[in-house]
């Protein structure tokens, strides 16, 4: 017989979870409909929102930094450097699978013919940035100067001056995509470029995880010196985790306020009329990535049913779908894939920090979809070699993007470049990015998770083996 308590216990959070959604929804409805809320009244609507997104964003640092540590120094540097490579090949060929499903979509549904851009608003300018200065950013990035500021800052470039304008007309050199890349970042590196700022811009995950790596492959070598460092940071782990247990109670009335206080403040749902067939493509793209090639990629290697794994990081994918980060969903992400999903310690530690910052199947796809309905909406017709060049430089540009809220929008603009389409076309999407962004950080989200099923899967030999030295270890210390 079914066991509805038990269920009901099991699952009480998620079940909370989506009845605040629920809630939310109403209550938001509710209060545009019948009261008239000044915009301060509106910022203050949506506090208790802002104190979950805060908590969870606190507990990222020490997560990060005592998961990747613990994670690198409890593997030796050849297995480290297996379970790396396994997990780069599986980050890689998804968002591979992503963009090329974006592509065709976009090209099947085509949302940008025939749609009128007059009747879209073009708001203000926005910053050149091109791909090169997205790829030495992302490899500044891995090198902070400063590891008391990477927690606070991460490096992007702002030039103001000296822009090269990008090329408008329709008479775009194509390149090997691949050689275009490598030419505009030999100019770019010796170009005298006037940087004219940093912004911060969330933690420097990925350069936090650079340094922990190092650090954990030195503390393993350090032998007995180095086991009160790996106790150390093996200690400060767990007590993060139960950290993150007592912020996942108040998650519910955290996520009931943000979801209302949302749909108090957006004023514009006439949009989604205009920009109903992108978001349709969009959508329905991020769904078949989700619902078919994922599962069926997890299914084809884990040889185990890919939806009830799914459903195992259901708290994680409503969480990523409340607050739009990636990072600010890792705690979750980890709590249900060890907890829910049985994935090894010694596996996420390593693969989900890591594919929260560079592994985004969703942005990805996004991108790819993105442009090519730009350039739609432009009249242009692309070729082959554009088309390829959309491919590549969305998988960059979506390795770029940070786990943070509408970072995809931002890094969107070295795709739009790289094809010579007006990056200040941007703004024409600006509008529905709020929604997008959420549903695409979701499957971000599933990605990473899938991706440490995987991982722990291929590297199920060395784990057995690791196991069994340590087994004898204990038996003859
Ligand atoms: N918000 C996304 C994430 O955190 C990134 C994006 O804007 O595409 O995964």
């Amino acid at each position: 017989r079914w066991d509805m308590k038990g269920f009901m216990k099991r699952n009480w959070l998620l079940l909370a979870t989506i009845v605040s959604v629920l809630l939310g929804i109403g209550l938001g409805v509710l209060v545009r409909e019948y009261a008239s809320l000044s915009n301060l009244d509106k910022a203050y609507f949506g506090f208790p929102g802002e104190i979950l997104m805060r908590m969870l964003k606190l507990v990222i640092l020490p997560l990060i930094v005592s998961s990747m540590i613990t994670g690198v120094a409890a593997l030796d540097s050849e297995m480290s450097g297996r379970i790396g490579l396994r997990a780069v090949v599986y980050y890689f060929s998804t968002t591979i699978i992503a963009v090329i499903l974006g592509i065709t979509l976009v090209m099947t549904i085509k949302p940008g013919v025939s749609q009128n851009t007059d009747n879209i608003d073009r708001e203000g300018d926005t910053p050149n940035i091109t791909t090169a200065d997205t790829m030495l950013d992302l490899i500044r990035n891995m090198f902070p100067e400063n590891l008391v500021q990477a927690c606070f800052q991460q490096y992007r470039t702002q030039r103001a001056e000296i822009t090269p304008e990008p090329p408008t007309n329709t008479t775009t050199p194509t390149f090997p995509p691949f050689t275009t890349i490598m030419t505009t970042v030999a100019q770019n590196l010796t170009k005298d470029y006037k940087i004219v700022g940093t912004y911060s811009d969330g933690i420097n995950v990925l350069g936090i995880i650079v340094f922990c790596v190092a650090f954990g492959i030195v503390i393993g070598k350090m032998g007995e010196r180095g086991r009160i460092l790996l106790e150390f940071f093996d200690a400060l782990n767990e007590a993060t985790m139960r950290l993150v247990q007592i912020i996942m109670c108040y998650m519910p009335v955290g996520i009931l306020f943000l979801i209302a206080a949302k749909i108090i403040e957006v004023d514009d749902w006439d949009i989604f009329k205009k920009m109903g067939l992108f978001v349709v493509t969009v959508l329905s793209g991020l769904a078949i990535h989700s619902i078919i090639f994922l599962p069926l990629i997890y299914f084809v290697i884990v040889r185990k049913n890919p939806y009830t794994f799914v459903l195992g990081m259901a708290q994680a994918l409503v969480t990523a779908l409340m607050i739009s980060s990636s990072s600010a969903t890792l705690p979750v992400t980890f709590k249900c894939a060890e907890e829910n999903n049985r994935v090894d310690k010694r596996i996420t530690r390593f693969v989900l920090p890591v594919g929260a910052t560079i592994n985004m199947d969703g942005t990805a796809l996004y991108e790819a979809v993105a442009a090519i309905f730009i350039a739609q909406l432009n009249d242009r017709d692309l070729d082959v070699g554009q088309i390829v060049t959309i491919s590549v430089t969305s998988t960059v540009a979506s390795i770029g993007a940070a786990g943070i809220p509408n970072a995809g929008l931002v890094t969107m603009v070295i795709v739009l470049t790289a094809v010579g389409l007006p990056a200040s076309d941007v703004t024409l999407i600006v509008a529905v990015d709020w929604l997008i962004d959420r549903f695409r950080t979701m499957i971000n989200v599933l990605g990473d998770a899938f991706g440490a099923g995987i991982v722990q899967k291929l590297s199920k030999r060395e784990l057995e083996r690791m196991d069994l030295t340590s087994d004898m270890d204990v038996a003859n210390p």
